[in-house]
């Protein structure tokens, strides 16, 4: 993730319902749209498979198990693209999907001259009206780090990769049915941009590129795990969505996290979207001072702030009005 502001470029280094034995979903949820695949050149496969024989019904989001899912992935390793860490967390995102009664279709694909696996998670063969997405790769290199003989490390990620995947995992776990038809996606490669044959948001141009479906919402959560949690509304951002999320988290009382000023212009997963005319929206709090260190630890999350995000979210995507 790059940020800039408005003249000077500043690079920070920036189950389907399972139904047990349902047959005939698994076969129609393979074409999402018109007998069209969900990507045009898909190279990745559909997993629709019952998980589990007792679907899991509405119920509170909770921030403690969003917070063991970071460690867990922390216990990974750095998810650095090529890495066993990163072919872990696929599958381990893929299976923590299908426990919650999600289907999962994964983008096998190269941007850029890199590999990319984004992981798309569905309910029902409806178009999505949003999509709800989130990195989950963490940075080759710590090269923010006070210490310059870190700079050739992996950062460990908490924050920056993994807080996203834990609230948008909690999020298919506690969402009720009856919503209008959501994806979550999980993206790879967001985070190398400023180091040699690499840049930013490689898996968001990749799936934006591929995208066959026109939601009206693309809402993107990264870095929102911080213990010390301030979200500013973010420039590149859509207006309205970004009222109407802020709005949601003030009438839950969340008016101290989610600050109702801009702040900051960020190169994010959000970008491809906006760019291809979509109203799409980065909830990011970039206040984060162990961003791209080796710092970013478990420790530096709480599960209050994950909850705060979950709630917000979970709230926001269950009001019909909205
Ligand atoms: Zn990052």
């Amino acid at each position: 993730m790059k940020l800039s502001h408005r003249t000077t470029l500043i690079f920070l280094a920036v189950s389907g319902i399972l139904l047990a034995g349902s047959f005939l979903f698994s076969r129609s949820s393979r074409h999402l749209k018109n007998g069209q695949p969900i990507f045009d050149d898909l190279a990745g496969r559909l997993d629709s498979h019952p998980a589990s024989m007792t679907t899991p019904g509405p119920q509170a989001f909770d921030g403690q198990r969003a917070l063991e899912d970071i460690v867990t992935q922390i216990s990974f390793g750095p998810r650095i693209p090529g890495s066993r860490s990163h072919a872990r967390v696929v599958s381990w995102i893929q299976s923590e999907l299908k426990m919650a009664g999600w289907s999962t279709q994964l983008q096998s694909t190269r941007y850029a001259g890199h590999p990319i696996e984004n992981i798309t998670a569905f309910r029902s063969s409806q178009n999505p009206q949003v999509i709800l997405a989130a990195h989950y790769d963490s940075r080759i290199v710590a090269d923010q780090d006070t210490n310059p003989a870190h700079h050739t490390q992996a950062v460990p990620g908490a924050n920056d990769g993994a807080s996203g995947v834990a609230v948008l995992l909690e999020l298919s776990r506690t969402l009720p049915e009856d919503i209008p038809p959501l994806w979550l996606v999980f993206l790879d490669a967001e985070d190398n941009g400023q180091i040699e044959d690499w840049d930013w948001i490689l898996g968001s141009r990749a799936y934006a590129a591929e995208l066959q479906v026109s939601p009206q919402a693309i809402i993107i959560i990264d870095m929102i795990g911080d213990a010390d949690l301030n979200i500013y509304k973010e420039y590149n951002s859509d207006p309205l969505l970004t009222e109407s999320i802020w709005e949601q988290a003030a009438e839950l009382g969340y008016m101290d996290v989610f600050i109702p000023e801009y702040k900051y212009r960020i190169v994010d997963d959000h970008i491809p979207f906006i760019e291809a005319g979509f109203p799409a929206i980065d909830i990011i709090d970039f206040d984060y001072p162990y961003w791209h260190t080796l710092e970013d630890t478990p420790d530096k999350v709480s599960a209050e702030s994950l909850e705060i995000v979950g709630n917000t979210l979970w709230h926001w995507l269950t009001q019909p009005n909205r």
